[in-house]
């Protein structure tokens, strides 16, 4: 049986990954409105894939006889002046979540948690992959600077991005 505290950290955690979801639909939503559908599509594509990660936590707690508790969902900021500056805001969120998720490894392993220590290292290569994807991002944003046929030109290329079902719930692992 899991510990409460345990059950508690990942309940959090679940809330974290509710509201990174919210955050970067409402990023989708700002590019949607000025037209840039490509870069609204790379955002609207981060939300399914947050709400994945919430999922995967919820199907793991019910798995270990965990209650899974749905908290409010704070407020997201709701305009960014730049693709450039959504993009450090999503770095920023990231390395924030990556360290949320090092401190749910480090509590899993204080209470001999393996299971729950196994479950969270498919997050900590997740998160070495997200920050890898949006840094690589930031450079191409920072290379075209105001120029507008380079913002579309990435926004082309952020059209191309496909939704793939993570691993843990594509197999139900
Ligand atoms: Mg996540």
């Amino acid at each position: 049986m899991m510990s409460q505290k345990m059950q508690d950290a990942i309940n959090d955690q679940i809330n974290a990954e509710f509201w990174s979801a919210y955050l970067y639909l409402s990023m989708a939503m700002k590019y949607e409105d000025e037209g840039l559908s490509g870069i609204a599509n790379w955002f609207k594509i981060q939300f399914k894939e947050e709400q994945d990660h919430a999922m995967i936590f919820i199907n793991y707690l019910i798995q270990r006889d965990g209650r899974v508790l749905l908290k409010p969902i704070e407020a997201v900021d709701t305009d960014w002046e730049s693709p450039l500056e959504a993009f450090k805001a999503t770095l920023a969120h990231e390395r924030k979540v990556t360290s949320m998720i090092r401190n749910l490894y480090a509590l899993a392993e204080e209470e001999n948690d393996y299971a729950t220590r196994d479950r969270l290292a498919w997050f900590i290569t997740e998160q070495v992959e997200e920050e890898e994807t949006v840094k690589n991002l930031i450079t191409k944003f920072k290379l075209v600077g105001t120029d507008g046929t380079g913002i579309l030109m990435l926004d082309t290329e952020l059209g191309t991005r496909t939704y793939t079902t993570p691993a843990p719930l594509a197999t139900n692992a």
